[in-house]
């Protein structure tokens, strides 16, 4: 659908669960959080019947994030019972990787379509101090798994933080081999992320193009979301910016969000949206739904407002982990 501000809507990102095997610095603290209660979630028969919702207002892809979506258990019968769907052309993934080989048959199987992966650093120790986790092995695995996949799209997301700035050239490198998209996302200042140093999209560019040669912007659109791109010569993939701190993208965005508490979020940066878990609870009919997702959708604020000092009323509290990323 429209939304308020003339905008087609028609992507949905659903965080399955707030819960996450990595710990990583920019979304989680140290010692961990209170996770939510497991009967405070949404199960995944309340997620399919929202999503068969949604799909009457016009959303069209959906992907499953969190916390860490691998791990919460069963993840492939939600990705079927979303594929299931009249209209829902697509369902990705946004993970770690961590446990991605293991699972990344079942969620074929149930029409997986794409996945991004997050990864920092090709170094195991940095990889450690990142994600306070010792992992980049299995990590490792996942993407190749991912890779080895016919006809699964695969995208890396890379937060560049300054202290990763010598591994940037290396994660891009592994678009040369690869037909892998290898995109640089700037840190956004949301939960921890506002105490961390950060890199701009410019400075990374400046880095690949002093060791790698010059950048050509690709043609056409790729992907569903606010990336864009550039093709590096001898690269079979290509490398991607998300730049929401210097590209402002909000007069293009065509997404809403669903936490794990069933809370329909309509722009990253503010808390405003609908509980729609409280209408699946007490017995609404999908009419009430429809009309109180579509009511949200029209009143999606119209841009994040992260460089202004003004304007920061009712910005969103809660960490990466909680709303998906
Ligand atoms: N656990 C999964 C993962 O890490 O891919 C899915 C959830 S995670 C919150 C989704 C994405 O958000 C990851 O790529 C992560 O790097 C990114 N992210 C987390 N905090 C961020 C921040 N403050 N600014 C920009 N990206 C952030
Ligand atoms: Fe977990 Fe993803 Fe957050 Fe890292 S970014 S702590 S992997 S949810």
């Amino acid at each position: 659908m429209i939304d308020g501000f003339g905008r087609a809507i028609d992507y949905l990102r659903i965080s399955v669960t707030d819960r996450c095997n990595l710990r990583c610095v920019y979304c989680m603290p140290p010692q961990g959080v209170e996770w939510i209660e497991h009967g405070d979630m949404l199960s995944y028969e309340e997620i399919i019947r929202l999503c068969r919702c949604f799909a009457q207002v016009g959303i069209r892809r959906v992907r499953l994030t969190g916390g860490e979506p691998l791990a919460r258990r069963d993840l492939h019968r939600l990705v079927a019972g979303i594929r299931a769907i009249p209209g829902m052309d697509s369902v990705a993934l946004t993970t770690n990787g961590v446990l991605l080989k293991e699972q990344l048959p079942g969620l074929l199987a149930a029409g997986l379509t794409a996945v991004n992966l997050s990864l920092d650093t090709l170094d195991r120790a940095q990889y450690a101090a990142i994600t306070r986790q010792d992992v980049l092995p299995q990590a490792l695995e996942g993407l190749y798994a991912a890779l080895d996949a016919p006809g699964l799209r695969v995208k890396l997301n890379c937060v560049p933080m300054g202290d990763n700035d010598g591994q940037l050239v290396p994660l891009a490198g592994l678009a040369r081999e690869q037909n892998l998209a290898v995109r640089f996302i700037e840190l956004m200042p949301i939960g921890l992320g506002g105490e961390l140093p950060r890199r701009t999209e410019a400075e990374v560019r400046t880095i690949l193009e002093s060791a790698l040669g010059p950048m050509t912007p690709c043609g056409g659109v790729f992907g569903a979301g606010p990336g864009h791109y550039f093709t590096l010569p001898g690269f079979q993939g290509k490398i991607g910016f998300i730049s929401a701190m210097t590209h402002q993208f909000c007069d293009g965005c065509n997404r809403v969000r669903l936490t794990a508490t069933g809370f329909l979020k309509t722009c990253l940066q503010y808390e405003t949206g609908a509980d729609l878990r409280i209408l699946l609870r007490d017995g609404s009919k999908d009419e009430v739904l429809l009309e109180t997702i579509r009511t949200a959708i029209r009143q999606k604020p119209s841009r994040h407002h992260f460089n202004d000092q003004t304007g920061r009323q009712g910005d969103e509290r809660h960490n990466m982990h909680q709303i998906g990323g």
